[in-house]
């Protein structure tokens, strides 16, 4: 079993692969292996709070053809998760599953119909030190790479990330941007310097 925090199907407004506001099954798992600053439900990382999920009940949420798998971090239930994905590619569903960056992605869920996000750490939830890149090579065209910009120092951090991140890897994946504290200052830094020197950039 699963265990999960809470399922709801509704308009998924995030960075996302099949379509921005497009209507998803989203899935939150419980528990999380970090304790970020900035986390905006920290009675998800316990883990504490749960309900099994039974993949074979998966069909009363029907219809839907888009799930988005979030956290908490759904690694950390790497097994269960699995069967998940499998299951739910076997019933033909588009699936997007965010991470935290700490953890490596197992191949066999690594494929066509999932889209990975990667939602790497920036300074302001002082979690940094725990990003692993050198799996990187392996992300595909359906992966994103997300950064969430919060203060100039993110800002700052991540642009030097993404040009590491550039200079060592050939593959194609996204990389992607939010700005999360509605700073026009932040905003325009962001646009005046990421959105010249990158054109594989989405926006949010
Ligand atoms: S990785 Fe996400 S869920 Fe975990 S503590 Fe950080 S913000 Fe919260």
């Amino acid at each position: 079993m699963l265990k999960i925090y809470n399922i709801t199907k509704d308009f998924y407004y995030d960075v996302h692969l099949w379509g921005y506001g497009k209507l998803a099954l989203i899935i939150s798992i419980a528990g999380c292996n970090l304790d970020c600053d900035t986390c905006k439900d920290k009675e998800i990382i316990s883990g504490n709070t749960f309900t099994d999920l039974n993949v074979n009940n998966l069909n009363l949420y029907e219809p839907y053809k888009y799930v988005v798998i979030s956290g908490g971090e759904p690694l950390l239930q790497e097994k269960q998760l699995i069967e998940l994905v499998l299951t739910l590619q076997k019933r033909k569903k588009f699936i997007t599953i965010v991470t935290n960056g700490s953890l490596y992605i197992p191949d066999i869920i690594h494929n066509e119909f999932v889209s990975w996000i990667i939602n790497y750490r920036l300074p302001s939830t002082n979690y940094t030190d725990w990003m692993i890149t050198d799996w990187y090579h392996k992300l595909n065209a359906n992966d994103f790479v997300k950064f969430e910009l919060l203060t100039d120092t993110d800002f700052e951090f991540a642009m030097n990330i993404v040009q590491a991140i550039k200079e060592v890897n050939t593959t194609f994946f996204n990389f992607a941007f939010t700005v999360g504290n509605d700073s026009q200052i932040l905003y325009d830094n962001f646009k005046n310097n990421i959105l010249n020197e990158f054109t594989d950039v989405i926006y949010i």
